[in-house]
């Protein structure tokens, strides 16, 4: 009997095969912005969540997120005295993204940005400050007190919030391939430590971010970026795009790829356009203006690089360094150039001192009058007159990718004829379609968050199949959904 006992053991515990099998409602690939808001809103709703990440630390590109997270009619505006509208937020996305913007999602974003706010500042996160960024007629760019870095604060709040909630979270997890039967997505093959696993679910949210450091897959669509820098993480290597396409995901806009004008050149560090948003200006070798500062992306980069060098340096003064605490941070990484006065600086940059006084001069005269005469910028918030004052040399990198899997308003993944792939979600900068041809600074937060949320809440509730209410907006549906959370 005994014999019989051990062999039946042995053999079950042979029959235990390679890859060990998890069981969960929800999985969530990347431990991003993204990522995190879908699984803290899952578990909030019930599920087992898994989140899966393939670097030793979370929080991806979200963590290097500077400027702001976008937002109309939220609460700290209102506070602040800011009128502005959900559909002037809408009309500025779609212009930034020369209308190539899916419309549809465009509104899902700006109609529910606002509640992506309460929803980070509700999980103890600080975006009361709020801040003007290049693109936006309004100041709707959400930031920490102080006008500290943004994405830091996101990410130390949902970390925070997953730990609080003891959500499963695997770093250091890659995940290989999504599982897929009879047409729907059931888990995710992962790797861990060298070894395999599965993990089983009825709903998977890819959220794995976007491809800029994936200098192959970058060059390969947009030959002309060949050589340039990017601002981006290691890991933002484009691994959801490609397991999505496997699955049968349908891709879009994959050409649309971003450079951002103010990067230092040599080491990638990005200096936020809130310290263009803050009042500082732009000039080439020769001291002189050649844009203006608060043009979008694409504009301002092939400005700058039809400047001598392909470089510029961002200048401001005193006033500007008070107004915004990020400021610091790049003061203390040694990145600022500092001038007691204009001629010091011009010295230290090598540039005409007297032109670069003139350049000054002029930009403050014309804030005084309130008109830009050279380039028509609308927004001066403040003269450059109070010494001393400084510089940094910038040149545009590859920032952000504005392509990727295709998906519909409910983040349901769709196939390349457009019906929905039961089981796969996505959102954040793994997907495409939200920001058309041209990313809006302030805009990739507001779209992880609000389509991080709308991805947890539809992976719990219906992970095979969302029915949109014929006659009522995704817009609306989402709105209700928020209310009832
Ligand atoms: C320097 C910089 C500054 C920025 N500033 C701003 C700003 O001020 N405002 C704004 O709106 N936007 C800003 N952005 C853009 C914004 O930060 C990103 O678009 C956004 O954070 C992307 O979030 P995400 O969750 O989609 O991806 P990420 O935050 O990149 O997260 C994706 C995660 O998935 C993981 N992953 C990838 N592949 C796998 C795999 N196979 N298995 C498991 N895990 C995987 C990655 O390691 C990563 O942790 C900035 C970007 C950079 C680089």
């Amino acid at each position: 009997m005994k014999k019989i006992l051990l062999a039946s053991l042995v053999s079950a515990v042979f029959a235990v095969p390679a890859v060990a099998a998890d069981k969960a409602d929800v999985v969530v690939i990347g431990a991003g912005g993204a990522g995190l808001s879908a699984a803290v809103t899952a578990h909030d709703l019930g599920k087992k969540v898994i989140v899966l990440e393939k670097m030793a630390y979370v929080g991806g590109n979200t963590n290097r997120a500077a400027g702001g997270l976008n937002a109309a009619e939220s609460k700290p505006q209102k506070k602040l005295g800011i009128v502005d509208y959900k559909e002037i937020h809408f009309n500025d996305t779609m212009k930034g993204g020369k209308y190539l913007n899916n419309p549809e999602l465009v509104h899902t974003l700006t109609d529910n940005a606002a509640a992506s706010v309460d929803f980070i500042n509700s999980l103890g996160g600080d975006l009361n400050d709020v801040g003007m960024m290049a693109g936006a007629s309004k100041k709707r760019s959400h930031r920490p007190t102080g006008g500290d870095f943004v994405g830091a604060n996101v990410v130390k709040t949902l970390n925070q919030a997953a730990k609080d909630r003891k959500i499963d979270l695997r770093t250091m997890a890659k995940a290989e391939s999504l599982l897929v039967k009879d047409g729907k997505v059931v888990g995710v093959k992962y790797v861990k430590g060298g070894k395999t696993y599965e993990v089983m679910a009825p709903a998977v949210v890819m959220a794995a971010g976007g491809f800029s450091a994936n200098q192959d897959m970058v060059v390969k669509l947009n030959p002309k970026l060949k050589g340039f820098a990017t601002t981006n993480h290691p890991g933002a290597t484009g691994d959801g795009i490609v397991l999505g396409e496997k699955a049968g995901a349908g891709l879009v806009d994959m050409k649309q790829i971003q450079t951002h004008p103010t990067v230092v050149p040599g080491n990638g560090e990005m200096i936020t356009e809130a310290v263009r948003g803050n009042g500082a200006i732009l000039v080439n070798k020769d001291g002189k203006r050649f844009i203006n500062e608060l043009q979008t992306r694409d504009v301002v980069s092939a400005a700058e690089l039809a400047q001598k060098d392909k470089v510029g340096f961002l200048l401001f003064d005193n006033d500007v360094r008070k107004s915004l605490k990020a400021i610091e941070t790049y003061i203390k990484k040694g990145l600022v150039t500092e001038g007691k006065d204009l001629n010091e600086l011009a010295a230290k940059l090598k540039i005409d001192s007297k032109q670069l006084q003139a350049t000054v001069d002029q930009y403050s005269k014309d804030q005084k009058a309130g008109k830009d005469s050279q380039f028509g910028r609308a927004d001066m918030p403040r003269p450059l007159t109070q010494a001393p004052y400084y510089a940094v040399m910038v040149t545009p990198a590859v920032h952000h990718t504005m392509g990727g899997l295709r998906i519909n308003s409910q983040a349901q993944v769709l196939d390349t004829k457009g019906n929905v792939i039961p089981g796969l979600f996505a959102a954040g900068e793994v997907t495409g379609g939200v920001h058309g041809a041209n990313r809006l600074g302030g805009n990739a937060m507001a779209d992880i968050v609000t389509f991080g949320r709308i991805a947890g809440r539809n992976a719990s509730e219906n992970p095979t199949g969302v029915i949109i209410p014929r006659g009522e907006s995704p817009a609306v549906t989402e709105q209700k959904a928020v209310k009832a959370m």
